[in-house]
C-alpha cells in the first residue's frame, strides 16, 4: 500500500473513531457508534499491516502476534462475566500502559528508531521517549492494582501511607531530575541508569495512587486510568510517527479526562484530590469491601408475595438497580415484571446513579440488554425529587448508592457523594442476600428506616417468586 492510501485510510479510520464517539453518547445511536468503531479499527490495522512502514519480513512477526493477541482478546470477551467487565477493562488498560513502556524502551535501545534525529527534533524525540516511557508505566502499575481491587485480589480499604503526599513530590522531583539526566546522556548506556530510574518511581506511583483510593472513589480511578490509557497510545504514535495512534489515544485520553470528570462531580469529589490519592477517606481503615457490616437496629423483612402486593397496590414505583442485580443477572425478571406493572397502569420508572455498579454506565448496559425502553431510565438527578410522591421503590442489589449516610453522617467514607433518597417514598424494599455492606464498606441505615423492608435472597430467584405471585 502506498503511503498516500494509507494516509487516506488513516483519515477515514479518525473519522469514523469520531463519528463513534458521537454514537456512543447516546443509547439509541450506540450500537451504530460501536459500528463505527469497529470498522474505522480494521481499516486502521490494515492500512498499518499493508502500510509503507511494515516490511515484507516483519508481516508474519505482526501476524504471528495478531493471532495470539486476538485469540486471547476473542477467548476472554466470550468467556468473561458481565460482573467481571470492570476487571477486564483494567487489565487491558495495564496492556495498553505495558506497550507504551515496552515501544519507550524499544525505541531508544534501537538505534535506527533515533537515527536522522538533529537538534530540536533529537531533544523531542527523547522527551517523547522519557514521557511515553512514565506514563506508560503509571498507566500499567496502576491499572494492575485497580484490577486487583475490582476482582478482590487486594482489599478495596484505602492504604495510606504517612507523608503520602511528600513522597509523590519526592518522586516526580526524581523523574524530572534524571529527567535531565536523560537528556544530556550522549549514547544508550548512559541513558538507560535514568531511564530505568524513572520507570521504577513511576511504577511506584502507580501502585501508591491507586493504592491510596478506598473503594468508593475507585469509579474516578477507573476512568482516570482509562484517560491515561490514552495519552500512553497518544506517546506510543509519537515514539513511532504514527499520526493515527496520536489522534485516537488523543481521543480516548480526553474522553476518559471529561469522564473522570463527571464521574467527580456525581460522587462530589474533587478530580486533583482523588488523584493526589486518598481523598475522602478516614485515617482508620474501613471494614474490607463487601464484608459485614455491623448491625445498627431491626430490620423488618418481607416475602415475596408481601412485595408483590405492595406492587400491586403502587400507582408510582421507582426501581434502582445496582451493582447486585448484575451479579444475579436479574435484569430480564426485572423487565418482566416492569412490563406487567405497565400494562397495570403502574408508573414504573428507572432510576441510575451514576457510579452503581462496577464501571460507567453498567446499569445502562443490562437495562438495554434486557430491553428496557430508554424513556422510563432517568439519571439520578432527574428522578431524586420525585421519591416523595412514589409509592413504592424497588432497590435491587444497590447498597452504596442509596445510603442515606452520605447525607447525613460527616464522618462517613461516602459523607457527600449525591445518593438516590429511596427512603422519601411511602416504602421501600430493599432485594440483597444478607447484611453485608456495598462495595464502600459501609453501615446503610436505610435497612433501619421505618417504611423500609428487606427481601432477603438472589435477586434473580426473589424477582421470579415476586414475578410468579403477581401473575398468580
Ligand atoms: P454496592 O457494591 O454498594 O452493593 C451491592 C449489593 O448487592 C451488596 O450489598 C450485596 O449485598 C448485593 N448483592 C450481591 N450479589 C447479589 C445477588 N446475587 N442478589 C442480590 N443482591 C446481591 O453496589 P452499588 O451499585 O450500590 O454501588 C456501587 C459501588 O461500587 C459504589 O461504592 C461505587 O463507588 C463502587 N464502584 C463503582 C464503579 C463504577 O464505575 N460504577 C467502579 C468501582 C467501584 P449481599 O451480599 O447482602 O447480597
Amino acid at each position: 500500500m502506498s503511503s498516500s492510501l494509507a494516509t487516506v485510510a488513516y483519515i477515514g479510520a479518525t473519522i469514523l473513531f469520531v463519528l463513534s464517539l458521537g454514537g456512543l453518547s447516546n443509547q439509541t445511536t450506540a450500537l451504530r457508534g460501536n459500528l463505527y468503531g469497529m470498522v474505522g479499527m480494521t481499516l486502521a490495522v490494515l492500512a498499518t499491516v499493508f502500510g509503507p512502514q511494515v516490511t515484507a519480513a516483519g508481516l508474519p512477526w505482526i501476524i504471528g502476534a495478531m493471532v495470539i493477541g486476538g485469540g486471547i482478546g476473542l477467548y476472554a470477551a466470550r468467556t468473561v462475566q458481565m460482573t467481571q467487565m470492570p476487571e477486564l477493562v483494567a487489565l487491558m488498560h495495564s496492556m495498553v500502559g505495558l506497550a507504551a513502556m515496552l515501544v519507550g524502551f524499544a525505541t531508544f535501545i534501537d538505534p535506527t528508531a533515533s537515527a536522522g534525529f538533529e537538534g530540536a527534533a533529537k531533544t523531542i524525540h527523547e522527551l517523547e521517549i522519557y514521557i511515553g516511557i512514565f506514563i506508560g508505566a503509571v498507566t500499567f502499575a496502576g491499572s494492575v492494582i485497580a484490577f486487583g481491587k475490582l476482582s478482590g485480589r487486594v482489599s478495596g480499604s484505602p492504604v495510606l501511607l504517612p507523608g503520602r503526599h511528600w513522597l509523590n513530590l519526592a518522586g516526580l522531583l526524581v523523574v524530572i531530575y534524571f529527567g535531565g539526566v536523560f537528556m544530556q546522556a550522549h549514547d544508550v548506556q548512559a541513558g538507560m541508569l535514568p531511564v530505568i530510574v524513572m520507570t521504577i518511581v513511576a511504577l511506584l506511583f502507580g501502585v501508591h495512587m491507586v493504592m491510596a483510593i478506598g473503594g468508593a472513589d475507585m469509579p474516578v480511578v477507573v476512568s482516570m486510568l482509562n484517560s491515561y490509557s490514552g495519552w500512553a497510545a497518544a506517546a506510543t504514535g509519537f515514539m513511532l510517527s504514527n499520526d493515527l495512534l496520536i489522534v485516537v489515544g488523543a481521543l480516548v485520553g480526553s474522553s476518559g479526562a471529561i469522564l473522570s470528570y463527571i464521574m467527580c462531580n456525581a460522587m462530589n469529589r474533587s478530580f486533583i484530590s482523588v488523584i493526589a490519592g486518598g481523598f475522602g477517606t478516614t485515617s482508620t481503615p474501613k471494614p474490607a469491601a463487601g464484608g459485614a457490616a455491623q448491625p445498627a437496629g431491626e430490620v423488618t423483612p418481607v416475602t415475596a408475595l408481601e412485595t408483590a402486593d405492595l406492587l400491586r397496590d403502587a400507582k408510582s414505583v421507582i426501581i434502582v438497580p445496582g451493582y447486585g442485580m448484575a451479579v444475579a443477572q436479574a435484569q430480564h425478571t426485572v423487565f418482566e415484571i416492569t412490563k406487567f406493572l405497565r400494562e397495570k397502569g403502574v408508573n414504573v420508572r428507572f432510576g441510575i446513579h451514576p457510579v452503581a455498579g462496577r464501571m460507567p454506565g453498567h446499569m445502562n448496559v443490562l437495562l438495554a440488554e434486557a430491553k428496557v425502553p430508554y424513556d422510563i431510565v432517568f439519571e439520578m438527578d432527574e428522578l431524586n425529587e420525585d421519591f416523595p410522591d412514589t409509592d413504592v421503590t424497588m432497590v435491587i442489589g444497590a447498597n452504596d448508592i442509596v445510603n442515606p449516610s452520605a447525607q447525613d453522617d460527616p464522618s462517613s467514607p461516602i459523607a457527600g457523594m449525591p445518593v438516590l433518597e429511596v427512603w422519601k417514598a411511602k416504602t421501600s424494599i430493599v432485594m440483597k442476600r444478607s447484611m453485608a455492606s456495598g462495595y464502600a464498606g459501609v453501615d446503610n441505615p436505610l435497612f433501619y428506616k421505618d417504611n423500609n423492608r428487606m427481601l432477603f435472597g438472589d435477586a434473580k430467584k426473589m424477582l421470579d417468586e415476586v414475578l410468579t405471585a403477581l401473575k398468580a
